[in-house]
């Protein structure tokens, strides 16, 4: 089988949901194709997946590869993972990227495995470009990018000789695209059979906790640190945000101090989020936290230590004790402030 340059994105989904991750990637995978001059392709598995297929197209997708089957209706790793790799097998793309959620992060690897290529989890960044390594070069490979070595460095690693080259990424590090008004991807119905052994696992029951927060939606968000001191004084961000009409989050020295639960981290083992305003209170400002933050439009600082590394990124930085200057803000903006401006 001839190689193409394709650039594919699995798309996730839940009871015929589709996962946002998935979408964004479709945006990526948008830019990554310009540069390969190539498609950007959609790897569709589940149950009745018709309109689902409509949705991947007016998000970018030219083209669909689909498994429709009713042993796909609910996520397996031998199932998924065989048809995955059966269909990417049989079109060989140049690049394959999937979502670092649950599924991502469980189905990924096997995939690559069986393939026989490599794999970067959570990347932050997707770049194409050249690579030199024993005096060949190879063109237009992909540059997989994420902070490694606790977040000392930031790595760019690449798969030179196999393919596909894949990656996961998490929600909410790319940007959602647009739709568009346009439904003519090409379709590929796939057919994959399955073995009693791949089949070897029934779901009898499926409960899905829901989340206690959406972060990503919020457009003013009001984050505590482990400067905040302790869990009592945690109330101090929470009236804040109230004061603002805004979402309280955490660093992830917070969380693990107990100042609040994990579904209100931000960065990079956390939640990633955009919004209009970021207050960040009492944090220092780790590579693994602002990744999770610095594309917010206007930054707010508050911490008592001028060198810290939040300020490099802060639009409005302020030096002081937070437990002096949060009660006056609040103040100041129950008063009347406004952050429309902002
Ligand atoms: C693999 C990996 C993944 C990680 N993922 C994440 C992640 O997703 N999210 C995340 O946040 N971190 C993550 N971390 C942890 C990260 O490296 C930092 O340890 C963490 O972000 C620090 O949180 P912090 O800024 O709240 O605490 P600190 O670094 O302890 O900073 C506290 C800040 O509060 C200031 N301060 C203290 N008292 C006051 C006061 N009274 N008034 C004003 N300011 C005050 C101090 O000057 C200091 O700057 C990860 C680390 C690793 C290795």
């Amino acid at each position: 089988m001839k190689e193409n340059k394709d650039v594919w994105v699995f798309i996730e989904q839940h009871d015929n949901k589709i996962q946002d991750v998935s979408l964004e990637l479709l945006g990526k995978a948008r830019e990554l194709a310009t540069e390969l001059n190539s498609a950007v392709a959609a790897l569709l598995l589940g149950d009745k997946l018709t309109e689902l297929s409509k949705t991947v197209s007016t998000y970018g997708a030219e083209k669909i590869y689909i498994v429709d089957d009713a042993e796909l209706a609910l996520y397996r790793t031998l199932p998924y993972a065989k048809a995955a790799s059966m269909v990417i097998q049989k079109y060989t793309p140049e690049i394959v990227l999937f979502g670092a959620s649950y599924v991502g992060r469980d189905l990924a690897p096997r995939v690559a495995s069986i393939l026989k290529t490599g794999l970067t989890a959570d990347c932050t960044d997707l770049q194409i470009g050249d690579y030199q390594y024993r005096q060949k070069t190879y063109e237009k490979i992909l540059y997989q990018i994420r902070p490694a070595f606790g977040g000392n460095i930031i790595a760019t690693i690449v798969t030179p000789e196999h393919r596909p080259q894949m990656a996961t990424v998490r929600d909410g590090v790319m940007k959602m695209p647009l739709p568009q008004n346009s439904n003519h991807a090409a379709i590929f119905n796939e057919k994959v059979s399955f073995s009693k052994t791949d089949l070897a696992l029934e779901i009898l029951k499926q409960e899905i906790e829901k989340k206690k927060v959406d972060l990503k939606k919020a457009q003013i968000i009001v984050a505590g640190g482990y400067g905040v001191g302790n869990p009592a004084n945690f109330k101090l961000i929470e009236d804040l945000a109230d004061a603002l009409g805004g979402q309280v989050a955490a660093s992830r020295a917070a969380v693990d101090a107990g100042f609040i639960e994990k579904d209100f981290q931000v960065g990079q083992t956390g939640t990633t989020v955009r919004p209009r305003l970021y207050v960040a209170v009492g944090i220092s400002g780790a590579v693994q936290h602002t990744a999770g933050m610095q594309e917010s439009s206007k930054i707010i600082a508050i911490n008592s230590d001028p060198a810290a590394p939040i300020f490099k990124i802060a639009h409005y930085g302020i030096v002081g004790d937070l437990n002096e200057i949060v009660p006056k803000m609040i103040d100041l903006f129950k008063q009347g402030g406004s952050t429309t401006k902002l």
